[in-house]
């Protein structure tokens, strides 16, 4: 039974500003801004909904065309802006009207420009006695700071991160979970060419999930039912993270005719988000991150389908296209917990002090081993190598890496032989190492299925790109760094 009700301002349909004058417009007539939530709960805010690069035009004027940006307001005034895409300069020119400071909560998936552009313009961190935090995953590394100014730096813009005015700090995120005010967050990695947190909050029972950018770890199981359950058990580990959600704003860049040509960039296609949805019970989807081919017609037709794909369900979440400037208000229910409490440790990271971590690259493909080693360098991980089974085995008992990337295919004792026998080591450190299957395969049920009774962590098969494998291993050395 639901616990939260959701409501758009105008009725059950959103109203759609679009481009970016007639947000601006809005600002004029300061509609989000100037009354309080009425209840318990929070208020929500599209401000970007387009992926990769800003496209106005007379093409997206329904939908929009500037990059992500969302606002999330708690009845508290706890005010989080969840990613700073070219969609945050009409935000902070609200939040900045008056010239009366701002407190907030910036909340940045990952540092494609998609999700920053808006940074260096978003008004509130020019203003004196203004204090944000900006949250983005890291490593303790300091590396937020560091995109962050890069993109500020003097070939770039003509102002530098030191010249604004705000108070500002920063805090590196892993998976766990943190409070802001009365909003819960926990945070989940996401399977992106970079390093992507996607953020759950819950106020007073009502909870929001935002997924931006994500890609399926499989399209399996393929031309089951909408809904089924995922193979993977990333994906199913993804399905938990949505579960019970009163609203899923998910990346829906792709469709699955857009794979396989764009397998390996990043994002969903829309049926699998459909599906997540379904399978997470979610009372509504809000698809986002639309690709900047697609006219307002498009995601119209976009939508459509996703309704049609989610009617013989049996449970069918509302589903809408994010618009510039749609509205939308959770009434939470203080009494009711619901869904994902899988982690309690701590998302904040504070600046590492660790060694580098050590990773074991299994392949008896040296142009493998050389492209494998070079990317996990490139993160400052120490890598160890093996070309056959026997050998992974005894260096992962002398060595006890942090991680084994594993190929199938090797000589006498294969991958899924290793998988086997290291899960049957009598001591917890080694037979709980995480291993992350990274083959040339191509990818079939059978497979991926096998893989996992075997014991695999993770699978991840063609198109191997460097850029993907590099957040992957990030995100599972941080994982498993974490107490
Ligand atoms: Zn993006
Ligand atoms: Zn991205």
């Amino acid at each position: 039974m639901r616990d939260a009700r959701v409501s758009s301002r105008e009725g059950s349909d959103f109203d759609r500003f679009g481009v970016q004058s007639n947000a601006a417009a809005e600002i004029g007539i300061g509609g989000f801004n100037s009354g309080p939530i009425q209840s318990a709960g929070m208020k929500i805010r599209f401000w970007g909904t387009r992926g990769s690069i800003a496209t106005p035009g007379p093409a997206t004027v329904r939908y929009g065309g500037n990059t992500s940006c969302v606002e999330l307001r708690a009845a508290d005034g706890t005010l989080i802006v969840l990613d700073c895409g070219t969609g945050a300069y009409a935000l902070g020119k609200l939040l900045a009207q008056g010239g009366k400071s701002v407190a907030g909560n910036l909340m940045i998936g990952h540092t494609h420009w998609d999700h920053i552009q808006g940074f260096p313009f978003f008004e509130p961190l020019f203003l004196e006695r203004s204090k944000w935090t900006v949250y983005a995953p890291g490593g303790g590394d300091r590396r937020l700071q560091a995109a962050l100014a890069g993109q500020m730096a003097y070939e770039y813009s003509p102002i530098n991160l030191d010249s604004l005015m705000a108070d500002l700090s920063y805090v590196d995120l892993t998976e766990g979970v943190f409070e802001v005010g009365s909003v819960r967050v926990t945070t989940q990695y996401l399977n992106h060419p970079a390093l992507t947190l996607g953020f759950r909050f819950e106020v007073d029972g009502a909870i929001v999930v935002y997924a931006c950018d994500h890609e399926p770890h499989s399209l399996h199981p393929l031309g089951a039912p909408a809904g089924a359950e995922p193979i993977h058990h990333e994906d199913r580990r993804h399905v938990k993270f949505l579960e019970g959600a009163d609203l899923i704003i998910h990346d829906a860049q792709y469709t699955l005719a857009d794979f396989p040509v764009k397998a390996g960039w990043g994002h969903t296609p829309l049926e699998r988000a459909v599906d997540y949805a379904i399978r997470a019970r979610s009372e509504r989807l809000i698809f986002t991150h639309h690709d900047p081919d697609r006219s307002d017609d498009a995601v119209d037709a976009l939508c459509a389908a996703a309704r049609e794909r989610a009617s013989p369900a049996s449970h069918t979440p509302e589903i809408e296209a994010a618009a510039e400037g749609m509205v939308v208000e959770l009434v939470g229910d203080k009494k009711v917990r619901r869904g994902s409490r899988r982690s309690e440790s701590s998302a904040l990271l504070s600046v590492s002090g660790r060694g580098p971590a050590s990773v074991l690259i299994v392949d008896d493909d040296p142009d493998m081993v050389l492209l494998l080693e070079t990317t996990l360098r490139a993160d400052g991980i120490r890598v160890i190598t093996a070309s056959d089974g026997e050998t992974a085995l005894k260096l992962v008992r002398e060595k006890r890496p942090a991680l084994v990337l594993l190929d199938m295919n090797l000589p006498d004792l294969d991958g899924m032989n290793v998988c086997k026998a290291l899960r049957d080591e009598a001591e917890p450190g080694l037979r709980d190492i995480p291993i992350l299957i990274l083959t040339g395969m191509k990818l079939t049920e059978v497979d991926l299925i096998d893989a996992f009774v075997a014991g695999a962590t993770d699978y991840l098969t063609k198109p191997i790109k460097p850029t993907m494998v590099r957040s992957r291993v990030r995100g599972w050395l941080l994982r498993t760094a974490s107490p």
